[in-house]
């Protein structure tokens, strides 16, 4: 159901991201540190790791994979603001009433979606990066 944006009075008539989306973004986001880690991170300690999908009440199969500690924490940080995001259609970025992206980690989040978005061919991966982007 349509909602109003939180702060900042704006209304971008936006919907609650529903457990596929969320689902989908996990995914990507894996998928995309994993391959950042592969190419930068050769030289590291990587062990397997289990990402957990978990979105109020529905889970979803773990994905699993292998990344060195930093990575995990990026994930995990992604993780936490992906559930802290009530965005299905995401406003662009920079017109959130919540901007995360300005935060650091943030910014490190972005990089890495950009560097993989790239390597894996970005007219396929423009959509999926969207949300991560800060585009
Ligand atoms: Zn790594």
């Amino acid at each position: 159901m349509p909602v109003k944006a939180f702060g900042g009075g704006i209304d971008y008539n936006l919907q609650m991201m529903t457990f596929e989306t969320y689902r989908r973004e996990v995914t990507t986001l894996t998928t995309f540190v994993t391959h950042f880690c592969n190419d930068k991170h050769s030289d590291l300690p990587r062990e397997a790791r289990t990402i957990g999908i978990r979105y109020g009440t529905e889970t979803a199969e773990p994905i699993e994979t292998t990344l060195c500690d930093g990575c995990a924490e990026t994930v995990a940080y992604g993780i936490a603001r992906l559930q802290g995001c009530p965005y299905d259609e995401k406003p662009k970025c920079r017109k959130c009433s919540d901007p995360c992206y300005e935060r650091p980690m943030w910014k490190r989040v972005a990089a890495i979606m950009r560097y993989s978005g790239m390597k894996l061919g970005l007219t396929k991966v423009r959509k999926k990066i969207r949300f991560w982007s800060g585009a």
